[in-house]
């Protein structure tokens, strides 16, 4: 096969390779290495105020530096690892990382809150929050600097069935927001179910928005949603000051996009922490 670069910079496999199924065995076999020599890495990119441009946050995201196959973004691996029966060693080590990088950027005066993003599955190990606690309290970092990003899961797994185990989370002082809001069937029963601190808008929902007032109107309930339930919202994939400013228009308080910073390296990352600049309006 042969890995392309396209204009961001990612490896991208043809279609014909994707589809490939020696090619993702090939995959499968490295996803030892991945971990074991930590070829995977948290980038992060920033969640703004949109009023002000300030950073109030970063969401960790997964990227492989495959040794011979470039930088591979989640969507060529998060599917392996959870078919390879890794997820709860991948969900520890993305756990660790995030940990070990609020500590180095504690160590620099640094205190901006990690998301994280988490598959359902990892909610049915029963021992991680004590994990995740034991390694909070080893790097003395408060349990409010940590996040969770929880989608709705494609299979099966139950929110009833995990929302005990996120209630602990939350319990424990972490955070909890769900991911892709509105994109899967079980959006509402998410939120009646669970007391969560952040929304995200599916960024679906904000491609567009500037013209399609039926995306207007599902953004303005979401909103009106997430005000009665006391959590905030976030607007996924802001590309431009147009949507933030529709944003801005409906009462959207916070948001995430290129418009504002790509995912990022995490020296990059806190390259922009230390300089404190306040992205675009
Ligand atoms: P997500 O958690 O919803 O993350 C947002 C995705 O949108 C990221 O893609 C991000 O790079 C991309 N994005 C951000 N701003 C924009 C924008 O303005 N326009 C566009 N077009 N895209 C934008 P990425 O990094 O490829 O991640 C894809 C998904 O993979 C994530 O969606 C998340 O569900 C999953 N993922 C990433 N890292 C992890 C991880 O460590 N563990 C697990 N279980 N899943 C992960
Ligand atoms: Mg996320
Ligand atoms: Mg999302
Ligand atoms: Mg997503």
């Amino acid at each position: 096969y042969e890995a392309k670069q396209n204009r961001s910079g990612w490896s991208m496999f043809s279609e014909r390779n994707i589809q490939c199924g020696r090619q993702r065995l090939k995959l499968r076999a490295d996803l030892d290495d991945a971990l074991s020599e930590r070829q995977i890495k948290l980038h992060y990119q920033p969640k703004v105020s949109l009023k002000d441009g300030h950073i109030i946050g970063v969401e960790a995201l997964a990227r492989w530096y495959h040794p011979t196959d470039g930088l591979l973004p989640p969507a060529h691996f998060i599917e392996l690892i959870e078919q390879s029966g890794r997820v709860q060693e991948f969900g520890r080590y993305v756990i660790a990382n995030a940990i070990e990088q609020l500590d180095l950027w504690h160590q620099q005066g640094l205190f901006t809150p990690i998301a994280l993003n988490l598959s359902p599955y990892n909610l049915l190990d029963p021992s991680l929050l004590d994990f995740t606690l034991r390694l909070l309290k080893n790097h003395k970092i408060e349990a409010n600097k940590l996040e969770i990003e929880l989608i709705e899961s494609a299979t099966s797994v139950n929110i009833e069935y995990i929302s005990q185990s996120l209630n602990n989370f939350k319990e424990a002082g972490i955070k909890l927001a769900i991911d892709d809001f509105g994109t899967g069937m079980s959006s509402l029963s998410y939120i009646s179910n669970l007391n969560v601190n952040h929304i995200k808008i599916d960024r679906s929902f904000i491609d567009g928005i500037e013209q399609d007032i039926r995306k207007q109107a599902v953004v303005s309930s979401v909103i009106m949603l997430a005000n009665s339930f006391e959590c905030e919202v976030i607007a996924e994939g802001i590309e431009n000051k147009s949507q933030s400013e529709r944003l801005i228009e409906m009462g959207c308080l916070y948001g995430q996009g290129y418009y504002y910073a790509k995912p990022m390296t995490a020296e990059n990352m806190q390259a922009m922490l230390q300089a404190d600049a306040a992205l675009p309006l």
